[in-house]
């Protein structure tokens, strides 16, 4: 049930079939395949993490105490906001997914439960203002899994490269 890497992400053979979804726990598919560009809580991509084991995914950031890869959506189409993307003004990098205080997550404690770090603000978790697009559940309802081709097979999940297409929810 439980594998041991020490070498970065990037680096991870793929004969290993490690599989890495965002989704509500009882959920048989994932709302979002995460990738090495995929955005972690800490405000840091994946590949700047480390995958130690599938419950140890340290970022190695310097100043960055992130412990844990958790993914928060980084394009607005991800929470079912296409049409900021039509707006002339609108500017993808500067796009953050956002706390019912106002505050990104990047303005969040990256351990914890995310307290907010704004000066004067009294939050004292991360709840998004957004929904999945997925799945249109808030984000703190859904969890980062990493898992081997026989954890997603005893879990009676989707596995193989060739059913990966398969893997949002049937429509
Ligand atoms: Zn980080
Ligand atoms: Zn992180
Ligand atoms: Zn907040
Ligand atoms: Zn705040
Ligand atoms: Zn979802």
């Amino acid at each position: 049930t439980f594998f041991l890497l020490t070498f970065p992400y990037y680096s991870i053979p793929p004969h290993l079939g490690l599989y890495i979804g965002w989704r509500c726990p009882h959920y048989l598919w994932d709302c979002f395949r995460i990738g090495n560009e995929s955005k972690c809580f800490c405000g840091h991509l994946l590949r700047e993490h480390q995958v130690i084991s599938d419950i140890s995914v340290p970022c190695h950031v310097s100043q960055c105490r992130c412990l844990m890869f958790c993914f928060i959506p980084s394009r607005p189409e991800e929470v079912g906001e296409f049409w900021l993307k039509r707006r002339a003004t609108f500017d993808p990098k500067a796009w953050r997914a956002q706390c019912r205080c106002k505050h990104s997550h990047e303005d969040h404690a990256a351990t914890g439960s995310h307290p907010c770090k704004h000066h004067g603000c009294c939050c004292n978790c991360f709840e998004s203002n957004f929904l999945c697009a997925a799945c249109d559940r808030c984000w703190e309802e859904h969890e980062t899994f990493f898992e081997t081709r026989e954890t997603r097979r005893r879990g009676g999940r989707p596995q193989g490269t060739d059913t990966v297409n398969n893997w949002r929810r049937p429509l």
